[in-house]
């Protein structure tokens, strides 16, 4: 009985009863008629791979990009089937880009500024040094220019990239020395990838690019004197407190790493607009639920990486931060001379975080400083 109410309902509507007419003048009305019943065409399944940069089940990146995956087939009932493959599964980390643009996959989860090398401007859509929280790199993406130029940026690659994650504002990294002048970074080999470990290059530093899966061998065995990775949650996860005493922050080159889900284009294209819907929703939710997981986690992890395992947490001075500053304009120089896009890119992003930087300083920064300042919370 609903069934039949509801389509009289929409027979009655002007643009069923346009449809009705042209379908009658076009000698269709038989096949329309019928879709009143069903749909006339059943939807198509779709079938896709998703490589990604972080090991299987890493708390946060793995699986969230693997809890994005599950999601894509829940909102279309199955229909869309994702089937994931995490690091070294499929192809090696940082080949999942071009994994992706040649089209032998459909998709992949990842950190979009381990393409530095192919184009310099992919750094600002993870995290650029002194760039933009999370909440300041979603304004800019969905609301200020940002996802128009990222789209130019992956197009000529083939590719395009949503949101679909968030690990907030990083940790400066773990060290086994005291960091108190721009000095102690001269000669430091520290794994930070992106335009934050060629600001560290600026000072003097060796920055090294390590996907998350070999940071720890290498610095247990001293390949590298100090790492960088993402915050406590994650940290603490690496056991990074094994085989370093000191962990800074704030992290300067990362305050809001914003994860991309990467699509091959033409492959994105060719799909209903309601599947590209699904995808891209879907992506949106996992920017939240992930950046949610973060906050829940990082502060408990905290403590237990400082009351049960000694870290030493330690604060970058300001000495150490205006350092970071000027090396940051010495990088945003030169990535500008790269070409009109990447110097067109750096502008935008210079703009947005002026202007929504300024309003970040009215209301989070302050509200969060005289709340806890009030109330004593540390
Ligand atoms: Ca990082």
């Amino acid at each position: 009985m609903i069934k039949e109410k509801k389509s009289l309902k929409a027979s009655k509507s002007p643009s069923r009863r346009k449809f009705f007419k042209t379908a009658a003048a076009t000698g269709v009305a038989a096949v329309a008629a019928s879709s009143l019943a069903a749909p006339a065409v059943a939807a198509e399944r779709v079938e896709a791979a998703m490589v990604a940069t972080w090991p299987r089940d890493f708390p946060g990146l793995g699986t969230g990009a693997q809890r994005l995956a599950k999601r894509i087939a829940d909102m279309s009932d199955g229909r869309i089937q994702v089937t994931y493959y995490a690091a070294n599964e499929r192809v090696k980390a940082f080949d999942s880009f071009d994994e992706v643009a040649s089209g032998n996959s459909q998709m992949y989860h990842g950190a979009d500024y381990y393409w530095v090398k192919k184009h310099p401007a992919f750094g600002y859509f993870t995290a650029s040094p002194f760039g933009f929280t999370y909440s300041e790199i979603n304004a800019w993406i969905h609301h200020a220019g940002g996802q128009e130029l990222w789209d130019e940026l992956t197009d000529d690659f083939g590719t395009q990239s949503f949101i679909a994650g968030n690990t907030g504002v990083q940790m400066g990294g773990w060290f086994n020395k005291k960091i108190r002048s721009a000095n102690d970074l001269k000669g430091l080999k520290m794994r930070m990838p992106g335009l934050g470990g060629q600001v560290l290059g600026k000072l003097g530093g060796s920055p090294i690019s390590l996907p998350g899966g070999q940071i720890y061998e290498n610095l247990v065995s001293g390949a590298i004197d100090a790492t960088e990775w993402v915050g406590p949650w994650n940290d603490e996860a690496m056991k990074f407190h094994e085989a370093a005493k000191y962990y800074y922050y704030p992290g300067m080159h990362e305050p809001g790493s914003m994860l991309a889900c990467g699509v091959n284009k033409s492959w994105f294209t060719s799909l209903t607009k309601s599947d590209q819907t699904i995808i891209k929703t879907a992506c949106a939710w996992a920017d939240e639920i992930t950046m949610a997981e973060y906050n829940a986690k990082n502060g408990a992890a905290l403590a237990r990486l400082v009351n049960e395992n000694g870290v030493k947490l330690e604060k970058f001075n300001d000495k150490v931060y205006d350092a970071f500053a000027k090396g940051a304009q010495e990088v945003y120089d030169e990535v500008q001379q790269h070409s009109d896009l990447a110097a067109r890119v750096h502008k935008a992003f210079v703009k947005a975080r002026k202007e929504i930087g300024a309003w970040t300083n009215l209301s989070d920064s302050p509200y969060i400083s005289q709340r806890n300042r009030a109330l004593g919370i540390s």
